[in-house]
């Protein structure tokens, strides 16, 4: 599994689809917990996690609470869209994650963004994720991964989305290869320590 390895190259209609997954957390030891939820998710059946991106440290969007850490997955998967979804669940129940306030702090969330090209739109499942294209904190580190995979119903690629919206909200970016990378767009917020 790879950091930070553009696939979006060969990302097409395919079999078995491609799914991406977003991360994030607030609450507890919020870099140990997504670290733990990737190589989770790696050692899941039907699911082979190909590359993950940089951790990025984001102004919380709700109720005053911690910021976040955030990043994003792509897998090659096997289970269908309701399969891993019920999947993402069950590993953020084993993280300790309570539902309380809406949009409240949490150990850990993780959103099923994109499946393929598949459009889907109940409540218990939509496809693309309904708020991924008005959010930094998300497409930053999807474009990062993914750049050039196409919102199946916006038809515009993540990067063009990214760079729609911004930086806004981003305070830092940690890459677990690499080191620390600044990228200071908050004013009056500090950059995290490295933990
Ligand atoms: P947001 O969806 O705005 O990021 P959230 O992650 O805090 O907010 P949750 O409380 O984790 O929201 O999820 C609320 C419901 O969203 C879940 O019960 C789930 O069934 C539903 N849901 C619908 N589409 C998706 C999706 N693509 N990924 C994850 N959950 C989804
Ligand atoms: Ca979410
Ligand atoms: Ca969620």
């Amino acid at each position: 599994m790879a950091e930070c390895t553009d696939l979006s190259l060969s990302i097409s209609p395919s079999d078995p689809p491609l799914a991406a997954i977003a991360l994030g957390s607030n609450l507890g030891e919020p870099l140990r917990q997504l670290r733990s939820a990737v190589q989770m998710l790696a050692q899941t059946a039907g699911i082979d996690v190909l590359a993950y991106s940089p951790w990025y440290y984001t102004v919380p969007v709700g109720p005053p609470q911690p910021n976040y850490w955030n990043g994003c997955l792509i897998a090659r998967v096997q289970l269908s869209p309701w399969a891993l979804l019920k999947t993402l669940q069950r590993i953020e129940v084993q993280f300790g994650r309570q539902r309380q306030e809406h949009w409240g702090a949490r150990t850990l969330d993780l959103d099923l963004l994109l499946y393929g090209d598949r459009v889907i739109t109940t409540a218990e499942l939509t496809l693309p994720h309904p708020r991924l294209a008005e959010r930094p904190f998300v497409l930053a580190p999807l474009a990062a991964i993914a750049p050039h995979w196409r919102h199946p119903v916006l038809g515009e690629t993540i990067q063009t989305l990214r760079q729609q919206v911004g930086d806004v909200g981003i305070i830092a970016v940690l890459s677990d290869d690499a080191g620390e990378t600044m990228c200071a767009t908050v004013a009056d917020r500090q950059p995290p320590e490295r933990r």
